[in-house]
């Protein structure tokens, strides 16, 4: 997982398809980002946040009555224990400190369940950076307290009215505001999706989940490297950032998608939202809605370099359902008492499927925490 040159290119995936107005803003923030990230002085100030800010480093933590019921040996990476609760906090902090340094006033962002929106609400507030959030009106009736959280951080909401009213349509309108404002706003993107550089910088700003895990596996186990290595996977963000820690060892990598928003395990080839990757289409190529339990898995792709991990036979994706992750969820509730997102229980679900070996080490990056999905929870209690 290195990086993919200028042309941004996963091998077939990737690439920079935007229109001309906004070929110049995409170089701007790549220049950026590469100066940046060669920069011992802005690599220091961002470790600093992440640890006197975020809460970094999150916990490994063994998960030892789960993993004598399953007859493995569990161990949870702790995204949730991260300020705001889930890993988006890694790559926001990172893109709120480059926005800063490319003198930007204003950040922009898009969001469907509300925590990429309050992350980066988060980091505004934190830099005194303004903060404007589209949302698809759908979501933001959905999903009322991070509406509420983003509001009383300062952050403007915007409705979005478009299409289906979900993330798909607040992504493209986000985009299309950004070609008016690229001069003084940044365009903060919540995973490793949009057009070069963002899948690349967005996951070597969230690989210090990856980086963090293999150290303390390292110190954890006696083999050095767990079996398999398990993340959900959205557009793909906190599963990028885990796999970049272990792509060199011999772990396993598995990523887990929601049935109804399975990019890999379903989607065909097709340009969304800047990228070429693997998407939900119908026979015409039109870009279906995704649908997921758990509204940060509802987006109908995955980022670009997840399909060259799968093409090159180094990681690969699996799908579960709405009823299994419900009942991980639960499950982990009660043997180890971590209340995990629903979008984390999707890893955990194909964990407790009992496919793997007995015995085998696995590493689960939980990337959030599930307080914000206890009514959807309402009838398995
Ligand atoms: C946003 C989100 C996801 C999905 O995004 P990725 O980019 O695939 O990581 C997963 N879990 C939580 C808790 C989220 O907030």
């Amino acid at each position: 997982m290195g990086d993919p040159g200028p042309l941004g290119r996963f091998g077939e995936y990737g690439g920079r398809y935007v229109p001309e107005s906004l070929i110049g803003a995409c170089r701007a923030v790549e220049e950026a980002f590469r100066e940046a990230w060669a920069d011992a002085g802005f690599r220091g100030q961002l470790d600093r946040l992440l640890a006197t800010y975020a809460g970094r480093p999150t916990p490994l933590t063994p998960a030892p009555r789960l993993s004598a019921e399953l007859g493995l040996n569990v161990l949870l990476k702790r995204e949730d224990l991260a300020h705001t609760g889930s890993h988006k906090i890694n790559n926001v902090l990172g893109q709120a400190l480059l926005a800063r340094r490319m003198g930007r006033t204003r950040l922009i962002a898009e969001t469907g369940a509300g925590q990429h929106g309050v992350a980066t609400a988060t980091a505004a507030a934190l830099f005194g950076l303004g903060a404007t959030v589209f949302m698809g009106e759908v979501d933001m009736e959905r999903q009322e307290p991070n509406v509420l959280r983003m509001r009383m951080l300062g952050a403007e909401v915007v409705p979005v009215r478009t299409g289906a009213r979900t993330l798909k349509d607040a992504t493209s309108e986000a985009m299309r505001q950004w070609v008016g404002a690229a001069d003084e706003a940044h365009y903060c993107m919540g995973s490793v999706l949009g057009p070069a550089p963002y899948p690349w910088m967005v996951r070597e700003f969230q690989r210090v989940i990856g980086d963090e895990a293999r150290r303390q596996c390292a110190a954890e186990l006696r083999a050095a490297v767990p079996d398999y290595v398990v993340a959900c996977v959205g557009g793909g963000s906190n599963a990028a950032g885990t796999f970049a820690g272990f792509v060199d060892t011999p772990a396993r990598l598995v990523g887990v998608e929601a049935e109804g928003g399975a990019g890999a395990a379903r989607g065909r080839l097709g340009v969304l939202h800047g990228v070429r990757s693997m998407f939900l289409q119908d026979d015409d190529g039109q870009v279906l809605e995704a649908h997921s339990i758990a509204a940060g898995l509802d987006y109908p792709g995955i980022g670009p370099e997840h399909v060259q991990l799968r093409d090159a036979g180094r990681a690969r994706y699996v799908t579960v359902g709405d009823d299994d992750v419900k009942a991980a969820a639960v499950r982990l509730a009660r043997t180890e008492g971590i209340i995990a997102a629903l979008e984390s229980a999707h890893a955990l679900a194909w964990v407790m499927r009992g496919e793997l070996p007995a015995g085998s080490t696995v590493l689960i990056t939980l990337s959030g925490r599930g307080d914000k999905d206890l009514a959807a929870l309402r009838e398995a209690l």
